[in-house]
């Protein structure tokens, strides 16, 4: 059972145990299902009356099969005649298309983000208050964005007249550097400086960066002695974020600490269950069990394999069979999991403040060979090239891949700061391939 015919019979399946036939026949038979998603349901109907008396009198039964159905509260929209249905440009503000959807009703709590959880309700109730910063931190897709922009939702909708200031830690970064190059540093800082609410997502971009580093703290420190709220997401706590200016760690550390650890399997589920009713995509329990069983570590990933499903079936038409989840797990969790040659170029050379053509160009510098073998060793780590492809990413052949890889082994036997290095550079690549 997965279409809307499919489901909106089922719902009037389920209301013929408490209506008789005639009932049914009389307010339901000229009625068709129009669209289900965005936990909404819309129907159609050829009256005005029998739109009041569904309306009146079972739209609350509908609404508790769904709820039965899919585990979550949905809406009953009743269209009449040939009235069009236009679904609701939702609330994407114009400024902030990315909020979409990330709010706190759509978030499951589980035992591994309740507090994360928790401390960004506060926040968002209390801005400036309390907890200032508040700093997020856990692997990559778990939640943080998402809950980084139900704070902003939350305090757009209660608080209207506030001010917020969204931006990536690498995007900050390309501002900055922008802004330095046309002499407009001042622009530059008024745009956040001036924020009621800074959102800043992914920080560990900047760990390394000094005259980033070194812009943001006066961001920070400006907003901070304003009263004004600031949220922090990062991959790691920022005591392990190596590069970290300690002006800057300690900052964070004086605010409240909140990390987000993967969830377990019945809170998967229940995501799974989620993100399948918002998409309109009813899945059997056994599915859903067998998708939260199969992919443990990222909600992102969870995510991704349900819109597989959906796309399957809209595509294909399929029914979702045993067979067609597995498809979708390996197509997300496998393939998409393989970060490119460039995105491990360009992430190891940002690291150093280098650019990918330093990397694959002909100077011994230091930081350059370092790079460069970096790289090289990451491509070994993280994909499936072979010496001489990897060689060859980088202009080089594959005896000289092999023994850079080897150099780094050596090397991190003996000296741990370079471990941390290659843990950092892998966790930016891995942050950016979601
Ligand atoms: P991160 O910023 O930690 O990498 P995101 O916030 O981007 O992760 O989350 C990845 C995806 O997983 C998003 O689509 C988000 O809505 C979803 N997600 C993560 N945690 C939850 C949760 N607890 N409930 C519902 N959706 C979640
Ligand atoms: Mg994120």
């Amino acid at each position: 059972m997965n279409s809307i015919q499919d489901i909106w019979e089922e719902i009037l399946r389920s209301l013929s145990s408490r209506l008789t036939p005639t009932a049914i026949n009389t307010w339901f038979a000229d009625s068709v299902p129009v669209s289900l998603e965005d936990y909404r349901l819309v129907i159609r109907t050829p009256s005005e009356f029998k739109k009041k008396i569904i309306s009146d009198r079972f739209s609350a039964s509908i609404k508790a099969v769904l709820s039965d159905l899919f585990s979550c509260d949905f809406e009953l929209l009743i269209l009449v005649g040939d009235e069009e249905y236009e679904p609701d440009e939702k609330d994407d503000p114009d400024d902030f298309p990315e909020m979409a959807g990330y709010t706190f009703d759509n978030f499951i709590v589980g035992n591994s983000n309740k507090f994360a959880h928790a401390a960004a309700i506060a926040v968002a109730e209390n801005p400036g208050k309390n907890y200032n910063p508040l700093f997020i931190y856990g692997n990559s897709g778990l939640g943080k964005t998402h809950l980084l922009w139900a704070i902003g939702h939350s305090i757009r909708e209660h608080f209207p007249e506030k001010k917020i200031s969204y931006i990536k830690g690498d995007d900050f970064t390309n501002e900055l550097i922008k802004a330095i190059k046309e002499g407009k540093t001042e622009d530059f800082r008024n745009k956040h400086r001036h924020a009621d609410l800074l959102l800043f997502d992914d920080i560990q971009f900047i760990a390394g960066k000094q005259s980033t580093q070194e812009e943001f703290f006066h961001t920070f420190n400006y907003i901070y002695e304003a009263g004004h709220q600031i949220v922090i997401t990062s991959d790691r706590p920022p005591m392990e974020m190596s590069l970290l200016d300690d002006r800057l760690r300690t900052r964070f550390e004086g605010g409240l600490m909140a990390d987000i650890a993967p969830p377990d399997l019945e809170t998967r589920m229940a995501i799974a269950r989620n993100k399948a009713a918002r998409l309109g995509l009813l899945l059997p329990d056994s599915v859903i069990e067998y998708i939260a069983t199969a992919v443990k570590s990222n909600v992102r990933q969870l995510e991704g394999v349900i819109k597989r499903l959906t796309a399957y079936q809209d595509i294909l038409n399929d029914t979702i069979t045993k067979e067609a989840v597995d498809r979708a797990i390996v197509d997300i969790t496998v393939i998409n999991d393989i970060p490119t040659p460039e995105l491990i170029i360009r992430e190891t050379a940002n690291y150093y403040n280098l650019s990918p053509e330093d990397l694959k160009g002909v100077s011994r510098s230091r930081e350059k060979t370092l790079g460069r073998q970096i790289a090289m060793y990451l491509m070994r780590q993280l994909t499936n090239l072979s010496l001489n492809d990897i060689g060859k990413e980088l202009g080089r052949n594959h005896t000289t891949a092999l023994s850079s890889i080897r150099r780094i082994e050596e090397l991190m036997a003996s000296d741990q700061a370079i471990t941390i290095v290659i843990r950092d550079i892998t966790s930016n690549i891995t942050s950016s391939t979601g």
